[in-house]
């Protein structure tokens, strides 16, 4: 059984690290057949990386996060993505959740990459998360009712932009997508675990570094990453505990 999780965990630190060097690798423009082929190198000197290097998580503790030849620092949210990763596969797996939400966690995975990095998604991306986000519902979930929550908060959200920009369109639309594969419940609850998350991050972020959050747009995608997979798993039970916590009141 241990072994099993070991495998799984891996597998998921090894597709981030994977999906991370393709998504540098697209970003700075490299061409077919080297953006899979060829091999991994520091940013700084070019050094290739040996497998001992790349190897996700243990190899960054291996060389104390600095690359080998160069020294130069490695940038700390590669060996924390790859962990997360992991430790999502192990949640999702434990869970029995279904393939498909896999596969959209991955997609909100490379997503998190670009929010973090430019403070922006490629719209294509976006459309084609939408396109498949469709075609999962209508494939495996069917259910109709599915659909007006995400509808209606989108109308509001695209409202409120009109009176003061906060979400970003990208952002709306992955929302969008994600919600018709929710029953309304989780969709509702990962809606808000989101907002609750990012408001934290701001908060601490605020309190730490003093900087005017105003100026600061904070990345949403992470959280929403987050909040999604906590919804998938325990978005009923959140629902419930919330509703019987509120009906007391
Ligand atoms: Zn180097």
């Amino acid at each position: 059984m241990v072994i099993i999780y070991i495998c799984i965990f891996f597998l998921g630190a090894s597709l981030a690290s994977f999906l991370n060097a393709t998504t540098y690798r697209v970003d700075n423009k490299y061409k077919y057949p080297d953006i899979i082929k060829s091999g991994s190198h520091c940013e700084n000197c070019k050094h290739m990386l040996t497998w001992w290097e790349l190897f996700p998580i243990l190899g960054y503790i291996f060389i104390k996060g600095k690359c080998t030849s160069c020294k130069n620092k490695i940038n700390i949210y590669y060996p924390i993505s790859e962990f997360v990763l992991g430790s999502i596969f192990l949640f999702l797996y434990i869970n029995n959740i279904p393939w498909y939400y896999w596969i959209i966690t991955l997609l909100l995975f490379v997503f998190s990459y670009h929010d973090i990095k430019y403070k922006a998604i490629p719209k294509d991306m976006v459309h084609i998360f939408l396109g498949i986000c469709i075609l999962f519902f209508l494939f495996f979930s069917l259910n109709i009712q599915n659909i007006y929550t995400p509808l209606v908060v989108s109308v509001v959200l695209l409202a409120m932009n009109i009176v003061k920009k906060s979400f970003g369109m990208g952002d709306i639309l992955i929302l969008l997508g994600l919600g018709i594969l929710l029953y309304y419940e989780k969709y509702l609850v990962m809606f808000w675990i989101g907002i609750i998350l990012a408001l934290l991050y701001s908060l601490i972020w605020i309190a730490i570094k003093k900087i005017d959050m105003k100026k600061a747009k904070v990345p949403m995608i992470p959280f929403f990453t987050l909040s999604f997979v906590i919804s998938v798993v325990y978005g009923e039970e959140i629902f419930k505990f919330l509703l019987k916590y509120l009906s007391i009141w």
